[in-house]
């Protein structure tokens, strides 16, 4: 049987930690960036899915996803109690990741989704980072240049 205020306790319990946790990997992510002089990022930014970072320039966006609340394969372990209402209540957490991920590429943002436990590895984080803003940059290259000769065609 499920216990009503257990699980209203816990829910509470669980958002103190999510709202924590998000400024904890948020911060920790921003002082990566700062450390390996990554610039040019915002935070809070009216995008689908208020990503964790943005970079405008290049419309590069960065998720830094709790392990538990995104269903992380390495931590991502199931609460034993309660599995009725947290296994869906997860789901829908994975399935808002797929569908924001998708809108936004859809209007020509790359999306990057880093993992909690990826910032114990800052060098690897910035790497990574660095990588996504190259890709993202030579994709707005290349749809610059098909721009510019679709309009000199017409
Ligand atoms: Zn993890």
């Amino acid at each position: 049987m499920v216990d009503v205020f257990d699980i209203e306790k816990r829910s509470a319990v669980m958002a103190a930690i999510r709202s924590r946790g998000n400024r904890d990997t948020e911060l920790k992510l921003a002082s990566v960036l700062r450390d390996f002089q990554i610039k040019g990022w915002r935070r809070h930014q009216a995008l689908p899915g208020r990503p964790d970072f943005v970079f405008r320039r290049e419309r590069l966006v960065i998720f830094v996803d709790g392990c538990f609340w995104h269903g992380c394969p390495r931590h991502g372990r199931k609460p034993d109690s309660n599995r009725d209402y947290w296994l869906p209540k997860l789901q829908r957490n994975q399935t808002r990741d797929r569908i924001v991920a998708r809108s936004l590429r859809r209007n020509g943002w790359t999306v990057l989704r880093l993992w909690e436990h990826d910032l114990k590895n800052p060098a690897r984080i910035a790497a990574r980072c660095r990588r996504a803003l190259t890709r993202a940059e030579e994709r707005r290259a290349c749809e610059m240049t098909a721009f510019a000769v679709t309009s000199s065609d017409s």
